[in-house]
């Protein structure tokens, strides 16, 4: 079998952890089961390209259990957990690619090599994988059926191909599944981003001052949580009905040159370039920790700071110091990598049973639908974000109430009025 991991011993170690986040990912599990029953996949490749986690092993698993013949690479070059890596091979036979700590060309390679398995289904988170086929393979690109991508900006890059007329193959954007993005984006990315914070640093947020730049579903998570932990919290936005609706939570909403001056943490997670940049590093208080869980590693301009740099140096694991010009330290956290994901384990199990409970039942429904299916991008169809949601409900024990009869002739009428 080809493979590319770290070390083959370390498998031990990730067999126990992917077993531990089985246990509370229970929608993905009752997937599983009916996966190996009845085998959808038999005869199917699936070539993934995501974070190399204990929850995407749970996936990669249930995939395989239905019959599919998985591969696996990051979809991030600090993100794998090498443990995991060696589990997925050595116990479960399946091929990984995927180091942590990977160089650039390191990670291309392994993009590479589950291209080349010429996959009929493709997983992404990013679009990396797809952008890469859609350049250097566009033959194989033709014949495969569809695809999901699991996350904000890959699903923009996505749409960009399809308006351009330049998709190749149908993708379902499974990161806006409601039962995707109002959870993972939020609720995971709020708890995983502060765990990431804390342990690359240590730090105490109560008392300081935490800066979140971008007030979508994953800023919302990361400043309630933030605020939760006793820190004041500042929102930097673009949009003004983002900016309007932190205000209305009750968080302090400046744009960034005004926050750069007061922030003791900053995190972006807005999708965007440069969000950060020199203008901003130049007020930045002395021991100013910046960080960032957005999308690649462009939301901090780092070029620029080592512009104004005259020194460098690693203090902890994940945190480099950098020294301006004026004698002010810097402090910047993964790289500009999501520090989610680099410093700390990714979102809980929790919350990426929904979320790869969604990637489950997509495979599933390509398989079934794919001639019907166009060159575009497709919503998650109702049905699954719903089966999702009660599937969860039911793990957790909690019980809803139905519409009655007439609640439902109601809804329905125009005649009742005042
Ligand atoms: P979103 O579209 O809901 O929110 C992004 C927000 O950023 C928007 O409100 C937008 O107006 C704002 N914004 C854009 N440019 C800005 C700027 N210059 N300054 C301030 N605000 C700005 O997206 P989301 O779902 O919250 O995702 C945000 C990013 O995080 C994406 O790149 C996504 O792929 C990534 N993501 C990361 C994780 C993780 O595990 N770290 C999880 C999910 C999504
Ligand atoms: N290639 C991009 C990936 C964006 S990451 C980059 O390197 O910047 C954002 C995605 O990571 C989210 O949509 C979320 O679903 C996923 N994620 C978060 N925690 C995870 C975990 N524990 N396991 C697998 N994926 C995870």
């Amino acid at each position: 079998m080809e493979y590319h991991v770290r070390d083959l011993q370390l498998a031990e170690l990730g067999k126990r952890r992917i077993e531990w986040a089985e246990r509370d990912m229970p929608v993905l599990r009752s997937i599983r089961e009916r996966f190996a029953k009845e085998k959808p996949f038999v005869g199917v490749r699936i070539s993934a390209c995501l974070h190399v986690t204990t929850e995407t092993a749970n996936l990669m698993i249930t995939l395989k259990e239905g019959g599919a013949e998985v591969f696996l690479t990051a979809s991030n070059p600090l993100s794998t957990q090498d443990d995991v890596a060696a589990a997925l091979v050595h116990y479960f036979g399946i091929p990984v690619f995927a180091i942590k700590g990977e160089d650039r060309d390191t990670y291309y390679s392994h993009l590479h090599a589950v291209i080349r398995k010429e996959p009929h289904i493709v997983i992404d988170d990013g679009a990396d994988l797809i952008s890469t086929l859609h350049r250097e393979y566009p033959q194989l690109a033709q014949k495969i059926l569809g695809g999901m991508e699991e996350t904000t900006t890959g699903v923009i890059r996505l749409r960009a191909m399809a308006e351009r007329g330049v998709l190749l193959f149908p993708v379902i954007a499974v990161n806006d599944a409601m039962t995707k993005h109002m959870f993972d984006n939020r609720y995971g990315t709020g708890q995983s981003t502060i765990d990431g914070i804390l342990r690359a640093t240590n730090r105490l947020i109560a008392g300081s001052t935490f800066v979140v730049a971008g007030y979508g579903w994953c800023g919302k998570g990361v400043a309630q949580r933030a605020r939760g932990m006793g820190a004041t919290v500042v929102v930097t936005e673009v949009d003004p009905i983002k900016a309007l609706e932190a205000k209305m939570d009750g968080f302090l909403v400046m744009p960034m040159i005004e926050a750069a001056k007061i922030g003791d943490f900053f995190v972006t997670v807005t999708g965007n370039t440069s969000v950060i940049r020199e203008e901003h590093f130049k007020v930045m208080k002395d021991g100013a920790i910046i960080s960032n869980a957005g999308h690649f590693d462009v939301e901090i301009d780092i070029k620029a700071l080592e512009k104004l740099s005259v020194g460098k140096r690693e203090v902890r694991n994940f945190v480099e110091e950098y020294t301006l010009y004026d004698g002010r330290r810097i402090y910047l956290l993964a790289q500009g990598r999501l520090v989610n994901l680099a410093s700390a384990e990714g979102h809980p199990a929790s919350v990426m049973d929904m979320s790869f409970a969604n990637q489950a039942l997509c495979a599933e429904y390509i398989l079934k639908h794919h001639s019907q299916l166009e060159r575009k991008v497709y919503k998650v169809p109702r049905e699954i974000d719903t089966q999702v949601a009660q599937l969860k409900l039911a793990s957790m024990g909690v019980q809803i109430d139905q519409l009655t009869p007439e609640q439902l002739s109601y809804l329905s009428s125009w005649e009742i009025g005042t």
